[in-house]
């Protein structure tokens, strides 16, 4: 039984991945920058993951820029955007994306009662504020509400402003082959099985050579430092394979999962609940007791769950989502997240549902272990 309801904070390595990037670290642990024969083969095995990339993401392979993760990503997008630039974001973005933005003038997106964005409102903000770029996350790591990045990308062509969107819960759970219609992408490799400190930026056609980290001249000057070849591989490889296996997920489980939880518990909120989600997140106020006891005593039984998102003290703090949709801080503390992987059961699913009941019990008996 795999009690693990966090795959939207990490993911643990996938097989392929793993395999991958043994043999890569053994055969082609060389500097690609290198000018002997090993370290050229390195170079080409790096250069065909960034063409397999591009062939998962449909973003040109010299728009891809490999980087230590999303995080970086979503700063070297903002640090090389003039410092007057209006940039439209979202009001449910990670911080990795609201916290990089605040240094440019940042003009928030509310979001309407389903956790989405109304493309209508983003017109308008466009004509009014005339911004350089807006930033829309494709889907949401609390709520798992699908945002529609491919309506406003199109919104943004046509009136001549650059779209990034923050594609990391997309990626390796939905099909991700439109994602090239963005100027700007970010992903991370270790939320679909790579290995941490890993990921990529896609940068738009006309700024490619932008370099937004100094020193060698590594993805064509565009951030230095050597390669981390093998994660690169691995990161590609899970994708592949993680893309391919995407026919047999199934979002009735986490379906069941919540109509199991209403038997229990009345009322619950599942937040989003009638917008499109990912098949593998569910973020719900709980009808009673701290969020924080639901983790710990659920961690006691082995499952795995969250809070809400990070927050800048790099614990869990409160929902971004839930606070976006105006809920009062008692609310706030209800707050729980689950998220499952792509192998997970529907016994584990049901398992959890059994267990929530059973910390209720024990929290209704004032905290006694039943
Ligand atoms: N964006 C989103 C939507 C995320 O969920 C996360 C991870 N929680 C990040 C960015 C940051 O990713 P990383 O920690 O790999 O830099």
């Amino acid at each position: 039984m795999n009690g693990y309801f966090d795959h939207n904070a990490t993911t643990p390595l996938h097989p392929a991945a793993r395999e991958s990037w043994l043999r890569a670290s053994e055969k082609h642990w060389h500097n690609p920058s290198s000018l002997y024969r090993d370290a050229g083969l390195a170079s080409q095995q790096l250069e065909s993951a960034r063409e397999r990339l591009r062939s998962l993401i449909g973003a040109e392979a010299e728009r891809i820029v490999f980087t230590s993760g999303a995080t970086e990503s979503n700063n070297a997008l903002f640090a090389t955007l003039p410092p007057d630039a209006v940039v439209l974001i979202s009001s449910i973005e990670h911080p990795s994306v609201r916290e990089a933005a605040r240094r440019r003038n940042v003009v928030e997106i509310p979001v309407n009662a389903d956790g989405l964005v109304d493309p209508d409102a983003v017109k308008v903000l466009i004509s009014t504020k005339r911004p350089a770029l807006v930033s829309l996350m494709a889907a949401n790591n609390e709520s798992g509400a699908l945002q529609p990045w491919r309506e406003i990308a199109a919104i943004c062509r046509e009136n001549g402003v650059l779209f990034h969107t923050d594609a990391v819960q997309w990626l390796g759970k939905l099909d991700s082959s439109h994602l090239g219609e963005c100027d700007y992408i970010t992903g991370s490799a270790h939320k679909f099985g790579g290995t941490k400190g890993c990921g990529f930026l896609v940068l738009p056609r006309e700024d490619s050579r932008l370099g937004f980290i100094r020193g060698g001249p590594q993805e064509t000057g565009r951030r230095a430092g050597t390669e981390n070849y093998p994660a690169i591989e691995a990161m590609v490889t899970s994708l592949e394979t993680i893309t391919s296996q995407l026919g047999k997920v199934q979002s009735r489980l986490r379906d069941d999962f919540i109509a199991s939880m209403r038997t229990h518990f009345d009322p619950l909120r599942v937040i989003s609940e009638s917008a499109p989600r990912l098949w593998n997140t569910v973020l719900m106020v709980m009808p009673a007791h701290d969020n924080l006891k639901w983790l710990t005593r659920l961690s006691r039984r082995g499952f795995s769950i969250s809070t809400g998102s990070a927050c800048s003290s790099g614990r869990e703090g409160s929902s971004v989502v839930v606070t976006a949709l105006g809920a009062s801080a008692e609310e706030l503390k209800r707050v729980v997240r689950i998220s499952s992987g792509w192998d997970t059961t529907a016994e584990e699913w049901q398992a959890l549902a059994a267990a929530f009941a059973e910390v209720h019990e024990e929290l209704i008996r004032g905290g006694r272990p039943l």
